[in-house]
């Protein structure tokens, strides 16, 4: 082992765990002791302030700019008590993670003092220097105005010394600039379509919230080794690397012990993530070494979606303090599973009702189905777009290979359910007795039963029915969930708003209510058959299959992204109401540029490390290889020599191939990208980049990794993913 590596990996092997004391309160007792919640509010609030955030929080009403104010200063008084000196408009930029400028409550005070103010005016609205945040020219820089505007619906919190507001963040013109407001338009939207046809079953219903239950997978590294990684450190993925001999062949990861160090960090995390209200509930390994999950009681979805975000900051602040890097990327590790971060989805109402999930009348069971059935119809019409909201450089690689949902989107409903669908479908529309409220012929009130044995799991679909909810797994370890579930809460909302026309219509030219959602759902069955698929999503057959039945195949991501900007997904968009073609172009504009962001700065620092340290290492073994030959003719005779010699002449020449080679793609990778980079086109530039430039990375990896098996072990300085992969 070279002295470097040497060093940092016995620095790993005896790294001692920190421990943790365990709080000598229940987490009852602290959980969300660092949010400004309801029992805050009532607290800190006068009783009118109180009211009416209570009802801007439920009903989306405008608060008052005196209304404002006393929030601010009951914010204010409970954030500093809490010892807080600063505070942050929180906001999810179109980049990954999340933004702030953090401003001190204390301001001069005119008299020569200081004063700590906060009013309901810098509670409200703010408008950071934005001009660095990508906008997809939405924001000429010029006009560097985009603002933040607080999102009561997601209570302050407190992260150190600073009390963190929520907001959405925009562009002086209206457009969206982040996640959030696009998020909370689809929320809306969907809420508004889905109360709609509740009504149909149940007139009491006000509301519908869309919930979200994400499960985070991600890898921990030391960090010493991490730091000895300039392409994990620069790129969150080793761009090299040969396979450990053993890696997770023997699956004895998966569900083992959790190794000390890595407790005490997830005891950590979890005790911070729940003083800030996030309910983490289970922790455990996964499939891969080193490879771990952590997953919430599912919430509304756009806190959870927050919450989401605060646990990835978390774990990435908390896993240097533990002496570990946090890897998020989707695909760390080639030949190694990579992680992702399924997003369990599902509808209830204010009446306590989950949507997806079968009931006791045959009311209610027809309720389940119409939902269903209509999730279905917009995955269905939407699946090309569902690919595209998961789609980034940093997932593509996860995508496809057989460890994770295909990059085809199908949805797998599971025997009960799919029988039922089945039976619907082919029920002649006269066998259906719809007599009164209660007279449906059909076995829909049968469903409970049979569902409660629902054992059958299929892990290969990417969209997969789960009993109550539906798991959309796709999504990416890194990604915000909110890109994903913007689309599909928006895609459901216009599916149902055209599903209640549809059934409308009937009901105006005399049908009864049920008849006529019988008949409409029937149609859509039929109609979105092509994407229910129940079979092994990661087979051959699959794919042959999904492009006959006109599913979307395509794999570049590039292309993929296009699917924002097909004419169904603006409709669907704009009729919603959650984001202008404007919006969507713009959005592109910036997706195809950190495309090829990711993948250029991938390609530098794989051309810098090939020359910088694979070459030199693998010459200085030749060197010394051929130093040896050399000397074995000084002192055997001729013939004698070149026999024993032999072997080492073959790795010499081995080594000059690779070296070669290596040089060769590395100057074409070079010129490669000085002709991308003059495509003016951001989506042609992706598309470049796409289709040149990153299947270069691999061949040129290729030959690396071979380099790695035949270099000296002394000499080679880069921690090997034996190393990466099984230290504690
Ligand atoms: P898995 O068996 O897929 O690993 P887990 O039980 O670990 O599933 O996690 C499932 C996630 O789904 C949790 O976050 C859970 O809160 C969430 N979940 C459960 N029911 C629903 C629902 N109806 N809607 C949304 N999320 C849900
Ligand atoms: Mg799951």
């Amino acid at each position: 082992m070279s002295k470097l590596r040497f060093r940092v990996v016995e620095a790993a092997f005896n790294k001692k765990a920190i421990d943790v004391p365990t709080p000598s309160e229940l987490p009852s007792e602290f959980f969300a002791s660092k949010v400004f919640n309801r029992e805050k509010m009532f607290k800190y609030l006068p009783g009118e302030a109180f009211a009416k955030l209570s009802e801007s929080i439920e009903d989306g009403v405008l608060l008052d700019h005196e209304t404002a104010d006393a929030v601010a200063t009951g914010m204010k008084k409970w954030a500093i008590e809490m010892g807080a000196t600063h505070y942050t408009h929180w906001f999810h930029p179109l980049t990954e993670g999340t933004a702030e400028k953090h401003d001190a409550f204390a301001d001069p005070d005119g008299k020569g003092g200081m004063i700590e103010k906060f009013s309901g005016k810098l509670l409200i609205q703010q408008e950071p220097d934005a001009s660095s945040f990508p906008s997809g020219g939405i924001r000429n820089t010029f006009e560097a105005r985009g603002y933040t505007a607080w999102d009561p619906s997601s209570p302050a919190f407190i992260i150190a010394d600073t009390l963190c507001i929520p907001t959405i963040f925009i562009s002086y013109t209206g457009e969206s600039l982040d996640y959030k407001a696009p998020l909370l338009k689809a929320l809306e939207a969907v809420n508004k379509a889905a109360v709609d046809v509740c009504h149909y079953f149940n007139p009491d219903v006000k509301k519908v919230v869309a919930y979200l239950g994400w499960e985070q997978e991600y890898f921990l590294v030391d960090a010493g080794l991490y730091s000895a990684r300039p392409d994990l450190l620069l790129t969150g993925r080793t761009l090299m690397g040969h396979e450990s001999s053993k890696n997770q062949q023997l699956e004895d990861h998966y569900f083992g012990a959790i190794p000390t160090r890595v407790l005490e960090y997830m005891k950590e995390l979890e005790i911070e993530a729940l003083k800030l209200g996030i309910p983490l509930k289970t922790r455990h390994n996964e499939v891969a070494p080193n490879q771990f999950e952590l997953a919430p009681v599912f919430e509304e979805c756009n806190l959870s979606n927050d919450h989401n975000l605060m646990v990835m900051a978390l774990m990435r602040k908390l896993s240097r303090k533990h002496g570990f890097r946090v890897l998020l990327h989707e695909k760390p590790f080639k030949g190694v599973n990579g992680s992702g971060k399924h997003n369990n989805w599902s509808l209830g109402t204010n009446t306590g009702i989950l949507l997806m999930a079968p009931g006791k009348t045959p009311e209610e069971n027809l309720r389940f189905i119409t939902f269903v059935v209509n999730v279905l119809k917009a995955v269905y019409k939407h699946n090309a777009l569902l690919k595209a909201s998961i789609a980034s450089a940093s997932n593509a690689h996860r995508l496809g290979a057989n460890e994770a949902p295909p990059a085809i989107i199908s949805s797998f409903l599971g025997t009960q359910v799919s029988a039922v669908l089945e039976r619907l479908e082919n029920t002649d529309a006269n066998e259906v007795v719809v007599a009164g409220k209660q007279g449906l012929k059909l076995d829909v009130a049968r469903i409970p039963e049979i569902l409660l044995d629902n054992t059958d799991r299929n892990r290969t679909s990417p969209f997969a029915f789960t009993g109550n909810r539906f798991e959309f797994r796709a999504v990416g370890s890194e990604a915000n969930c909110a890109a994903a579930m913007l689309v599909l809460n928006a895609a459901v909302a216009e599916q149902l708003k055209l599903f209640k026309a549809e059934v409308d219509e009937k009901i105006a030219a005399g049908k009864a209510p049920f008849a006529a959602i019988i008949e409409v759902l029937r149609k859509d069955i039929k109609e979105s058959k092509a994407i229910h698929f129940d079979g092994n999503g990661y087979s051959e057959e699959w794919k042959a299959e999904a492009e006959k039945r006109g599913l979307d195949c395509e794999t570049s991501v590039p292309l993929i992204i296009d699917a924002y900007l097909r004419e169904e997904s603006v409709k669907m968009f704009e009729s919603t109401g959650v984001m202008t073609h404007k919006e969507l172009e713009a959005r592109n504009e910036v997706k195809w540029e950190m495309y090829t962001k990711k993948v250029q700065i991938e390609a530098r620092v794989l051309g810098d490390l090939a020359m910088n340290h694979i070459i030199p290492m693998a010459t200085r073994y030749q060197s010394s290889l051929i130093d040896n030959v050399y000397k074995m003719r000084d002192l055997f005779p001729a013939d004698k020599a070149a026999t024993l010699s032999a072997k080492n002449l073959e790795i010499i020449e081995d080594i000059a191939n690779h070296i070669s080679y290596i040089k060769e793609k590395v100057d074409e990778l070079v010129e490669a990208r000085k002709v991308a980079n003059k495509i003016e086109c951001e989506r042609e530039k992706a598309i470049a980049y796409h289709d040149t430039i990153f299947p270069m990375l691999d061949k040129i990896r290729y030959h690396i990794d071979k380099l790695e098996l035949v270099v000296d072990d002394e000499i080679w300085s880069l921690p090997k993913y034996r190393e990466l992969l099984f230290i504690r």
